[in-house]
């Protein structure tokens, strides 16, 4: 007889391992113990060996992936850490798991379709609309298959509609952000986009987060830089993407008023960008008490209460901080997940508020570092500027030499982009051809230059200049210095070796970063850098941001919380500032 014990270590609170937990403490012959702490789950059992080899297949089989996953193990030990008790759980929300799926979702199953069937292992049935069967679902199937698209809504809590709108070809989006995938047949999915097998991994997790990836090149349909994807992620949809899989569509784009999170890998883990509070709500967590007891940021409200950070959503209420405070918070923000405050930097390249470099000395004192520049509102503007400076040669050639990049500089519009770390690469982007149209907004530019440096495949860019500059006693980035030595390359680099260049413009970033935060370690004393904010969604400039600052100074990317969202929140209930 051994005493074994199993242990899973997460980056956040993952509910439904607290459940299996329970599920093994009641229902298991063997000698069950369990514990959960600091977000490790734990299963202990005594048994003989085939025993326990054959509880280690039922784990294994149970305990789907998570994207919060950190660690997991199995090893014999000599005392038991856990005990009798069940685990306090929150709901999981989960809609299907390994039992239920291949039940309801395989068409070659007898319950097919059967969208209700109950499943003692997740309990899916309990957010099924009950008026929907298969009839109705194999009637949007082939609304799908006869006319190209289909639309429909299902109903949530709160009087909330979740609408869905599935089309074989391209959703013109109002807001023109980035098309949104759902994926029907999981195995063809290296027939059209181009998908790391972590990436991979995430898609069929838990938690069926979206993750953004290149299509094929040379892809007939797929035209767009990057695309968000997701798999199925409830059981409608699971049997819908089915019957048409069996049709031959491997895809569908699709639009909806409430997404699935958006996740990315920064610094070897996943971090959330952000979430849709209406049918994600944030778990609470465990803090050290705060100097305010609630902090809203764009409609996410974060209280204290009972020694936690809970949130609700309250989407009329207006900021508690200005947004020149923003980047301040994302600090405050990594140091929950870090235990680091003092002698701390934040990087902060986010929607939210212009992109700035902060840190926060022994004092507690906090400072700016560096303001992402001020750029124009418009390319025209930009042009006038640099055909007034010491640009103004390397403008004319480039006038010259590639009029149509020179055209497209001149039609593009930054809006409230233009002090964002984004503004500064749709301007970039903009430069090395990547314009399409002269309704290319930021977003797609932004999308282009990604999709361009990830070309690259042998991580060498060239060297692109990132000098400081003062402006109104800040110190900033010299965009127009930075146009000029671009315009320099795009002059001298062949065309089919611009990949080089997109992939320089992030890798020369990352490297003056580095530099400015060693500075910031002279006076201040660095111990942690944190990355937040969703440019970091960039899994290029996340990637060489983490290698050449994290050489000399540990790295902090928010695990339990977001990089643009909850974070923001959190940090703001420790901004020392009065308050309204
Ligand atoms: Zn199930």
């Amino acid at each position: 007889m051994k005493l074994i014990q199993f242990s899973f270590t997460c980056s956040r609170p993952v509910p439904f391992y607290a459940q299996l937990c329970n599920d093994y403490l009641a229902n298991q012959t063997l000698e069950i113990t369990i514990g959960y702490d600091k977000n490790r789950y734990l299963i202990e059992a005594v048994g003989t060996q085939p025993q326990l080899e054959a509880l280690a297949d039922q784990i294994a089989k149970d305990f789907l992936l998570s994207i919060w996953l950190i660690d997991s193990s199995i090893k014999e030990i000599r005392h038991r850490e856990g005990r009798v008790v069940p685990l306090i759980t929150s709901p999981h929300h989960l809609p299907f798991c390994s039992y239920c799926e291949p039940a309801l979702g395989d068409n070659q199953s007898e319950l097919f379709g059967e969208i209700a069937i109950a499943c003692s292992h997740c309990h899916g049935e309990t957010s099924v609309e009950a008026s929907i069967d298969r009839q109705q679902i194999q009637q949007w199937a082939d609304s799908v298959i006869n006319t190209g698209h289909v639309s429909f809504s299902l109903p949530l809590a709160n009087n909330h509609q979740h609408e869905f709108h599935l089309s074989r070809g391209p959703i013109a989006a109002a807001n023109r952000q980035r098309q949104q995938v759902i994926i029907c047949n999981p195995n063809n999915v290296p027939m059209h986009f181009i998908v790391p097998s972590l990436h991979v991994l995430a898609l069929s997790s838990l938690e069926k987060p979206r993750v953004t990836v290149r299509p094929k090149q040379h892809h007939g349909q797929l035209d767009q830089p990057l695309y968000d994807l997701c798999f199925s992620y409830n059981r409608i949809l699971t049997v819908l993407t089915e019957m048409l899989r069996v049709r031959g569509i491997d895809y569908l784009h699709i639009e909806t008023n409430h997404l699935q999170p958006l996740v990315a890998r920064i610094n070897k883990g996943w971090s959330q960008v952000c979430s849709d509070p209406v049918i994600h709500p944030l778990v609470p967590f465990k803090s050290v008490e705060p100097l305010h007891d609630q902090a809203c940021i764009n409609g996410l409200n974060a209280y204290w209460s009972k020694r936690r950070i809970r949130f609700d959503y309250q989407p009329n209420h207006t900021n508690d901080a200005p947004e020149h405070a923003l980047p301040i918070c994302a600090l405050h923000g990594g140091m929950l997940e870090s235990g680091v405050g003092r002698h701390s930097a934040a990087i902060y390249f986010g929607r939210h508020a212009a992109g700035e470099i902060v840190s926060q000395d022994k004092f507690t004192r906090t400072d700016t570092f560096l303001v992402m520049p001020t750029l124009p509102h418009s390319g025209s503007e930009m042009i006038a500027v640099l055909a007034a400076g010491e640009q103004a040669e390397v403008l004319a050639k480039f006038k010259h030499q590639i009029p149509v990049s020179y055209n497209a500089l001149n039609k593009l519009i930054l809006n409230e982009c233009n002090d964002h770390l984004s503004g500064l690469f749709a301007l970039a982007a903009t430069i090395l051809g990547l314009s399409k149209s002269s309704q290319d907004n930021v977003q797609y530019l932004n999308d282009a230059l990604i999709a361009k440096s990830l070309q690259n495949a042998d991580n060498k860019g060239h060297r692109v200049d990132f000098s400081l500059d003062m402006v109104d006693g800040k110190r900033t980035i010299d965009w127009a210095k930075m146009v000029g030595s671009l315009m320099s390359f795009c002059l001298v680099v062949d065309e089919v070796d611009y990949d080089k260049l997109a992939f320089g413009i992030m890798d020369s970033l990352a490297d003056y970063i580095a530099n400015w935060i060693e500075r910031m370690d002279e006076t201040t004393g660095i111990k942690a850098v944190t990355l937040a904010g969703s440019d970091f969604a960039n899994e290029v400039l996340a990637d060489r941001i983490c290698l050449r600052v994290g050489k000399n100074f540990p790295i902090v990317a928010n695990r339990k919380l977001e990089l643009d969202g909850s974070n923001l929140s959190a940090g703001a209930l420790f901004l020392k500032m009065r308050r309204r």
